[in-house]
Parts: structure tokens; sequence; C-alpha cells
């Protein structure tokens, strides 16, 4: 039995290519790992499975925990579920940890100090991949935000800049225009960062926070944000350290941990024996310190480092420069060469991360709930939203519940309308009782069955809660 069992997917596109190259350093550095290939992506998406993945991988994956992974084309149009976002969920792996760093002179990039760790959350968000088409008009996406999903990322980032160091973690949200579900990371921000007096820390508003990481990056060290946000600000740190191929990262959860490169397939360069294999290889030197192996590790980081010294690259970093352009494998055997080789400008080995805590106990508290009222999501084509007032006050006659306003998109068209406002098929209704009191499931039946009786097409209804007197839903604008 080997002392490390890894499960591999070379994955689609440029996957093949830089993933030989990886496990051709790895091969040189006499590592007692036996790798397990599990096959995922473009094959089976067109093979018929549409998460991209068979069973008896998921078998593999439960038995061998830890997977390296290349790149995987998810097939366009609708039927295929992203495999990455699949991966990511099902194994619980909440932080996707993205590092970019810069590497000027050698790689040209305005800024000098660029090293900027992203710790995105991974399973939450507009990635919960619930939606919807409600109407002729209107499509939805919903945004999950949990507590829990807000404090494991947060506190993983504060442990991880506790671990390794770092002086400030910088929180991103849009909780001025979300004030419930950015409201909530950024609360709990907040609480947490309290816990960590001795790191500084700081929030942002996500657009102005994304300019300036763009503009500014030595400004940041570690920054933490919810799924979307740290996609892109995760590309954007990438991509002015000098190339997206530049950056690996860990996606990291209690039981299990993945490390692929941030980059996709790139179809166009796919076969061509051309792709900069840096991303992948820099994931698995991740992966060597989370299995304990950061000897191994930072002999593999110091082989990138002063091949890249050298002027060793492939043709992506090459622009501007009189470097030869490598293929993927020459790459490889150079940093083979070059193992554990004392980079002498280059001073980017980050300290082991297997110390990472990531088993918190999270916080828990049981709140008084109450319904206080409901909103209807009707689908209507008469774009008047008095008559439909009209319509919703004589259909829900007799009982304890009254029409209190009406939104299109999010802004009040009654009981104050201005024909200026546009407004779609797909209108927000919200009942209240008359008598302003807390009511029973029982009483939004009684509604449905009412509007059943009509022509009025809902659409879906939103419970409007109280948690121990605090508001759970939103005003309608203008309200
Ligand atoms: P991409 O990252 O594959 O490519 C963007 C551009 O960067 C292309 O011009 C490409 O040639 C270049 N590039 C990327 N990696 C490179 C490397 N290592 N060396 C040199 N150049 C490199 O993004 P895309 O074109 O938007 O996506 C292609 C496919 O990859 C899509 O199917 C997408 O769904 C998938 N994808 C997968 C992952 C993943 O598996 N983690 C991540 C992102 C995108």
């Amino acid at each position: 039995m080997a002392k490390h069992n890894i499960c591999i997917a070379k994955g689609d596109g440029i996957g093949p290519e830089i993933m030989q190259a990886t496990l051709d350093v790895l091969e040189a550095l006499n590592l007692d790992i036996k790798f397990h290939e599990i096959e995922l992506g473009e094959k089976l998406y067109l093979k018929g499975h549409s998460a991209g993945i068979e069973s008896s991988s998921w078998d593999l994956l439960r038995q061998y925990p830890i997977l390296l992974k290349a790149p995987i084309t998810t097939p366009q149009g609708k039927g295929y579920k992203s495999l990455n976002v699949t991966l990511r969920k099902t194994l619980g792996l909440f932080a996707n940890v993205r590092r970019s760093l810069s590497y000027d002179p050698i790689v040209p990039s305005r800024f000098k100090n660029l090293d900027v760790v992203i710790f995105r959350e991974n399973e939450e968000d507009l990635y919960a991949g619930i939606e919807h088409r409600q109407t002729q008009e209107v499509y939805q996406c919903l945004k999950l935000t949990s507590k829990p999903g807000c404090e494991k990322i947060i506190r993983a980032a504060f442990e991880y800049a506790k671990a390794q160091g770092r002086k400030k973690v910088t929180c991103m949200s849009k909780d001025n225009i979300m004030k419930l579900t950015d409201g909530i990371f950024h609360k709990t921000f907040d609480e947490i960062r309290e816990e960590y007096k001795e790191i500084e820390s700081d929030h942002y508003i996500i657009d102005i926070g994304a300019a300036r990481l763009a503009t500014n990056p030595e400004h940041f060290d570690v920054v933490v944000c919810q799924n979307l946000y740290g996609d892109i600000v995760s590309d954007i740190t990438a991509e002015i350290s000098g190339s997206v191929g530049l950056a690996g990262s860990s996606n990291l959860g209690e039981k299990y941990a993945m490390f692929e490169a941030i980059h996709g397939s790139a179809p166009d360069i796919a076969g061509k024996g051309i792709a900069n294999p840096i991303g992948i290889m820099l994931a698995a030197v991740e992966m060597l310190h989370f299995i304990g192996e950061s000897e191994k590790a930072n002999e593999f980081h110091k082989g990138i480092l002063s091949s890249l010294e050298k002027g060793s690259m492939t043709g992506d970093l090459c622009k501007g420069s009189d470097n030869k352009a490598l293929s993927t494998s020459e790459f490889a055997k150079v940093v083979v060469k070059n193992l554990g080789k004392e980079p002498q400008k280059l001073n980017h080995i980050s300290k082991a991360q297997n110390s990472l805590n990531l088993s918190f106990n999270l916080s828990k508290q049981k709140q008084k709930k109450e319904l206080v009222g409901v909103d209807v999501f009707i689908d209507e084509d008469n774009r008047n939203p008095v008559e439909l007032a009209k319509r919703l006050n004589a259909a829900a006659k007799g009982i304890d519940l009254e029409l209190k306003m009406i939104t299109n998109r999010g802004v009040m068209v009654w009981p104050n309308y201005n024909p200026a406002t546009f407004c779609t098929d797909h209108w927000r209704c919200r009942f209240e009782p008359s008598s302003g009191k807390v009511i029973r499931h029982l009483e939004v039946v009684k509604l449905l069955e009412k509007l059943a009786d009509t022509e009025l097409d809902f659409i879906k209804t939103e419970g409007l809660f109280m948690f121990d007197g605090e508001r759970g839903y939103s005003l309608g604008q203008g309200q």
C-alpha cells in the first residue's frame, strides 16, 4: 500500500497535456504516491451522463478523498450541469483558495508586489443552480446564502491568514443592495473579525473593491467573498499577475480536497503542446503541502520559480521578451532539472497549509419564526397594475388577507403607480393580514384557492417571516 493515494482526472482540451507535465515532475520527486485515474467531463457528458461523472468515480473518491483535477469542458446547451460545481458541492469543498502573485520582472506585470489570496465561497450563492422561467418575459435565478456557509468561509479565511502570517482580511459584498443575502455575509464577517483582533480587517462594496483590486492590488492581502464575486475577482487578480495560466487553486472541505488550475480547458490551443502547465503544477504543490509533504512541495515550487527565472517558459508568458517559447513537456523537463534549486529573485514559497483548521463549531441559534404575510407572484400580460389590484382584491374578499402592495421587478407600482415605470408580465403581490397579526399557513392556502378560482395565473409564493421580531424580507423599492 502506497503512503499516499490520490485520484487524478486528466480532463479535456489542454487537460491531458498539462496533467502529464505535472505527473512527470511528481514522478521525479520520488514520492510514495499511487495515482488512481477517474474519468470526468466531456467524454462522459457525450456518453449521456448529464452530470459528467459516473458512479464508480464517486466510489473511488470516497475511498481516496484527494483529487488533482485538470480542467474540463462543459458542453454548451441545456441539460448539462457543470461538473465543477457538482464536485465542489457534493464533496463539501466550501473553500476555494486562489493565490495570485506577481512574477515581475520575469513575467512583466504592472504590479511588482502583488500577492493576493482569494477565499471564494464555493457551494452557495447564484451557483445553487436553481433557475426558473416564470413568465413569457421573466427568468429567475435564486441566490441562496446560509449563515453556516458564511461562517465557514470567513473563519477559513481568518485561519489561513493566521497560519500564513498574513496581515489583513478584506470582505467584499454588495449589501447596500442585497441587504439580506449579502447582508448576512457582511454581518457574519463583522462578528468573526472580533475573534481575530491581531489581523487587520476591512470591508469594501464589491464594485469599488474589484476596481481597487484591479488597479491597486498591492493594497490587498487575503480577500473573502461569496461565490460569484470570488470567481470574478480571482480571475482579475490572476490576469493582472501576468496570465490566467499562472494560478492554481485548492478546493477544501472537512473531508475532501480538490486541487486544480483556475483556467479552463482552452480548446483553442488543445493538442498543440503549447499550454502553460504552471497553474496545475502550483495546484499540485498545494496538494503536496496538504498531504504533509511540504519538503517535496517546496522542491517542486522552487523548480518552477527557478525555471522561470532562467527564462524557461511557455509561449503565453514570452510575449514582449526574447525568451524562446518552450512546449508544455519541455517546460516540465526543465522544472525536473531545477527541482529544489533556490530561486534568486522570486521569493514566493508559501508555508505549509496542512495545519489549516477547517472543522468549525458553528454557532446555532433558534429564533422565533412567525408568518406575517405572503408574496404571491402572478403572471399577467395586462400591464395595468390598478386593474390587477382590483381583480386581486375581488378574489381575496372574505379572507383575513389584504393586498398591501404590488411590485414589478421590485419597484412598487401599486398603490402608487407612476406610468413611466416599465412593467413586465411578472408581478409580486404582497398580502398581509388586515389586523396586522401573525397568520397560519391555512390562510395562504385559502388565498391560493380563491385565486385558483379566477383567471389569475400564480407562479409561486414566498412566505413573509419575522425572526425574533426582525423582518426577514425586503420592502418594495419606493415602499
Ligand atoms: P479558458 O481558461 O479555457 O481559456 C481562456 C483563454 O486563456 C484562452 O485563450 C486560452 O487559450 C487561454 N489559456 C487558458 N489556460 C491556458 C494555459 N494553461 N496556457 C496558455 N493559455 C491558456 O476559458 P474558456 O475559453 O472560457 O473556457 C473553455 C472551457 O473550459 C469551457 O468549456 C469552460 O466551461 C471550461 N472551464 C473549466 C474550468 C475547470 O474545469 N475548472 C474552469 C473554467 C472554464
